[in-house]
């Protein structure tokens, strides 16, 4: 839950009046674009005056973009055209310079210019809104101070992490989904977020009081007394379970019945890295290096990749690291230096591995900063978005490639590395002993498994009810990867955001798993959880899960399930 002042970012589509111009208020609109834009500058300068250390570096690059394309004389010069000779109002001004904008930057054959479109739609957005506001930026500093809910359209994973660090106590979004990868951070940064609000922009003014309840997917703007003492009980519950979880993290990971479970962090960065030492991971399950390509103009080039994997395993002190290889395509594919070519269909599409097999030195550049890395501790590599046997070969002969060239050209490479996949495909899961035969360990993704199963996509929020991993089919898989690897006597860890639900965890026992990898942030309770099950009780239970024809049943098997 989350307690504050809403901060409202107006998307970049705002009701845009067409209405011609009298002469007599030309002056006036001129004026009025005149203050937008230098609203719009100072809410640049502020934020660029705002970020320190990497930060500073990382996100001020966007910033200083930004401010450049405000100060173009040819984005400002044809406004006042438009507004003094053609007789436009300002903001169908600025709707009409960014519609000629974005089919210059469409006609633009580099994706990665034609992706700068988006820069353009943001200053114009920003502009626009600092048009509609009529709050004055004295009104906008003391929301943000006071802590705020920052509501907006969308918003991507970057930008969440930045806002954070200033003070967002929380988000509303009118469209994405829990799935998303913005939702997936806020989760593990634990930053109270909902998602699919549609009419928040409408409903709600800046500086309104909000209460927003993430668990929930709960809005009360101007909240009473009664909803304030609830999110007071709420604080004074989290810092109890927050205490008594801590007891919990050097301890090791056992069930009511004694049996020890793996618990493993996923990662992204290095953050993640310390916490994951701090509450007694077993080790890195899932570290998803596409984190290190997006939001950059530039691929990062073997060394800059190598000092990155490096420094994850020195991080992690000789336990195992796993490094999932490059999952870019689908909804991971803003603005990175890969050059990503526009699909119908992107999540059906080159995306994971299909993707770095169609681009051998991208693949071949990261493998070989994988092995150097290796060298530094327990390296395990991991392919995702595998389908069939041929790409698990020809990826163990491309590292195998890459290991002989390092050696000969002078690095000490060791032969020793673990290589797994991600099983997230249907046609994976249910073609695992094909596969299995060619792999040390595997993964499964729930997250992508559940979207491929159920032909639901995971970011779409029309669907969500939809999106569901205890639907009877992906449990059926689940269960037959768990007893296929098992039989085949190999590791599988779960490492999709259900195995981070302590709700889920119980299940998970009973389907047979005994290793789980989650955000750092969830494995307190996922160990807490654990504890109280019973697996040899459990598993007596698994056939019945299995027999469960629908949803309601399966819930019926899983009440009985956590019965004391
Ligand atoms: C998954 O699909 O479950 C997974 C862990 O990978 P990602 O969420 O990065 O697609
Ligand atoms: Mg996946």
């Amino acid at each position: 839950m989350a307690l504050g002042r809403a901060r409202l970012v107006q998307p970049s589509q705002p009701d845009v009046d067409e209405r011609p111009l009298p002469e007599a208020e030309v002056e006036g609109e001129v004026l009025r674009l005149t203050g937008a834009l230098t609203a719009a500058r100072d809410e640049l300068k502020q934020l660029r005056d705002k970020l320190h250390g990497a930060l500073a570096r990382e996100v001020g690059e966007f910033i200083d973009a930004h401010s450049l394309i405000l100060d173009d004389p040819e984005l400002t010069g044809g406004l006042y055209d438009l507004i003094r000779k053609a007789r436009y109002r300002a903001s169908a001004a600025l709707k009409m310079q960014r519609d000629r904008l974005v089919a210059a930057f469409d006609a633009i054959d580099d994706p990665y210019l034609r992706s700068r479109r988006e820069d353009v739609d943001h200053v114009i957005g920003r502009v626009q809104a600092a048009l509609a506001r009529d709050t004055t930026p004295a009104e906008r500093q003391i929301a943000a101070r006071v802590g705020s809910v920052l509501v907006t359209d969308t918003i991507a994973p970057a930008e969440l992490a930045h806002l954070t660090e200033h003070g967002v106590l929380g988000v509303i979004t009118t469209g994405g989904s829990a799935l998303s990868h913005s939702a997936i951070l806020a989760r593990s940064m634990r930053l109270p977020m909902v998602v699919g609000a549609h009419d928040a922009l409408k409903r709600m003014s800046d500086d309104d009081l909000v209460l927003i309840d993430g668990t929930h997917g709960e809005i009360v703007i101007h909240p009473t007394a009664q909803d304030l003492a609830r999110y007071r009980q709420h604080q004074r519950e989290q810092t109890r379970n927050a205490e008594a979880l801590s007891r919990l993290k050097h301890a090791r990971t056992l069930t009511a019945d004694g049996m020890e479970i793996d618990l493993y962090a996923n990662a992204e960065m290095s953050a993640d890295i310390v916490q994951a030492r701090a509450l007694g991971a077993a080790g890195i399950g899932l570290y998803r290096t596409e984190f290190l390509f997006l939001q950059r103009r530039e691929v990062p080039d073997e060394e800059e990749q190598f000092i990155a994997y490096r420094d994850v395993v020195l991080g992690m002190g000789g336990m195992p690291v796993t490094i999932r290889t490059l999952d870019l395509g689908a909804d991971k594919a803003d603005n990175t230096g890969v050059a990503l070519g526009k699909e119908p269909n992107p999540a059906l599409g080159v995306r994971g591995v299909r993707l770095s097999m169609l681009h051998p030195e991208l693949f071949k550049t990261q493998l070989r900063a994988i092995l150097r890395a290796a060298s530094f501790g327990r390296v395990r590599i991991l392919v995702p978005m595998v389908t069939t046997p041929e790409e698990v070969v020809a990826t163990r002969e491309l590292i195998n490639d890459c290991a002989r060239q390092l050696r000969s050209s002078g690095h000490e490479i060791s032969d020793h590395y673990e290589f797994g996949a991600m099983i997230e495909v249907p046609a994976a899961a249910i073609a695992l002993p094909s596969l299995i035969r060619h792999l040390d360990f595997i993964a499964i993704g729930t997250n992508d498994l559940t979207q491929y199963t159920l032909a639901v996509d995971r970011g779409n929020d029309s669907l969500s009810a939809l999106y569901d991993p205890l639907h009877p089919a992906v449990l059926k898989l689940l269960a037959q990867i768990i007893a296929t690897a098992h039989r085949a006597r190999k590791q599988v860890t779960l490492c999709g955001e259900m195995a981070g639900e302590m709700r889920y965890a119980a299940l998970l026992l009973a389907l047979g798993l005994t290793s789980f990898s989650m955000h750092p942030s969830s494995m307190l309770e996922v160990r807490h959880a654990i504890a109280r099950c019973d697996r040899a009780k459990l598993r007596k239970q698994c056939a019945s899960l299995l027999r469960a024809q629908t949803r309601a049943g399966i819930d019926r098997v899983l009440k009985r399930m956590q019965a004391p």
